[in-house]
């Protein structure tokens, strides 16, 4: 990978046996009833682990998890954590109540070459949220070298993150160094043509990221509740849908610079209304042109789906974020489904490249059973967003090769 200091430029210079290498993990995961509820992110930062404790190396894991405040909360603990954690690196992980100081030093001391320790959450800090240089230098004080595999929380510049790399040699892990190949393989240099999918609720929180994507990509495919507020600026009538009224100025200026940079945006051209969002409500296939005064959009309909296909078809990229209806009832899923399994479809054919991530992406596209064959999916939720707005993350900043 060009750009970034990965495990094989650790590899080439050094013998790491021994050593003490810390590695920023995101175990940041859903818990229900004291147990760990989707694994992802630990079966992702296993090979990292693993690879290291194979070389010998003592491995120390940090991690924040949940909002602590800044001060140690038993709810917060990670020591359950590491606990399933070891079901992913194949041996007992080993925890210390701390993640700096005393506690932590002795537990790397005791720590065997080729094992692995959890420190305690980082948030028990303060220092790290505020990215205090004496909290980094702390934490670095328990390693020789550094290693982030945590892209997801690569968008914070916190202790963890971003201050222990000013003390320390630091690298991409395994995990990190996936995500910014298929981040680079799909906005960066990207085949093309580039088709981004853009879906979800609101504009509000996604204007950012259409403003920096009209300028990358050949076609922008607008839908989900957002593609109303572009059809009411274009003077369309919505019915009782979703809508930001006092956002048409900004989705009139989103298409004007579309235009400039000649970017096709793909709107909705028929929808998918009903009276209500419910389950079991009728659902009615009408034109954009059309929607009745009392229904709601709730989904593409089958010509922009037939349009989609197309564009699917001489794509040769798809970044996709956000679903393209209310996928969480039925029939409302259908739109997301239909296309999600068409790029699935042509990323297993070898034809295109596709790479999706943030928010509901990921449930949308499980749903749909088309997560397996994407090129990529990643499980960061505001990183992948921040990525997608064109914002330099100082997490990956920092692991830049100078
Ligand atoms: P976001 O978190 O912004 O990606 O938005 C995801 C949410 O948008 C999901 O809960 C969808 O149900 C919702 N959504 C998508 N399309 C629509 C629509 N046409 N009307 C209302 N909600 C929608």
């Amino acid at each position: 990978m060009a750009g970034h200091k990965t495990l094989d430029d650790l590899f080439a210079t050094a013998d790491i046996k021994g050593r003490r290498v810390l590695v920023r993990a995101d175990l940041n995961v859903p818990m229900q009833d004291g147990k760990v509820g989707d694994a992802t992110r630990l079966e992702r930062v296993a090979p990292t682990l693993t690879e290291l404790a194979g070389r010998g190396a003592k491995v120390v894991v940090l991690s924040h998890f949940g909002r602590p405040k800044g001060k140690p909360d038993a709810k917060y603990s990670l020591k359950p954590v590491a606990e399933a954690l070891s079901a992913f690196t194949g041996g007992t992980v080993a925890f210390a109540d701390d993640c700096i100081g005393e506690v932590a030093q002795r537990a790397i001391e005791a720590l065997a070459p080729g094992s692995i320790l959890v420190l305690e959450n980082t948030r028990f800090h303060a220092g790290e949220e505020k990215n205090d240089p004496d909290f980094a230098a702390a934490l670095a004080k328990n390693g020789d070298v550094y290693v982030n595999d945590a892209f997801s929380c690569a968008h914070r510049a916190h202790g963890s993150t971003e201050g222990i790399t000013r003390f320390l040699p630091s690298y991409a892990g395994r995990a990190m160094e996936a995500e910014l190949t298929a981040l680079e393989a799909a906005l960066g240099t990207p085949k093309r043509p580039v088709v981004a999918v853009v879906g979800g609720a609101k504009i509000s929180t996604k204007i950012a990221l259409l403003a920096n994507l009209v300028k990358k990509v050949d076609a922008l495919v607008i839908g989900g509740g957002m593609a109303n507020t572009f059809l009411a600026a274009q003077g369309k009538k919505i019915g009782k849908s979703l809508c930001e009224p006092d956002l048409l100025d900004t989705a009139r200026e989103i298409l004007e610079s579309a235009r400039a940079a000649k970017c096709d945006v793909v709107l909705p051209s028929d929808v998918v209304v009903a009276a209500e969002f419910k389950a079991g409500a009728t659902a009615h296939t009408v034109s954009a042109d059309a929607v009745p005064e009392d229904m709601m959009i709730l989904d593409v309909g089958p010509d922009t789906l037939k349009h989609l296909a197309g564009r699917f078809e001489t794509a040769k990229t798809v970044v996709w974020n956000g679903p393209l209806g209310a996928f969480e009832i039925p029939p409302f899923d259908r739109g997301t489904v239909e296309a999600a399994r068409l790029v699935a479809m042509r990323s297993k054919q070898g034809e295109l490249v596709s790479v999706a991530g943030g928010g509901d992406t990921v449930a949308a596209l499980n749903e749909a059973g088309a997560a397996e064959d994407f090129t990529y999916v990643s499980a960061a939720g505001g990183a992948f967003l921040e990525w997608m707005e064109g914002v330099e993350l100082p997490g990956v900043a920092a692991l830049a090769k100078t």
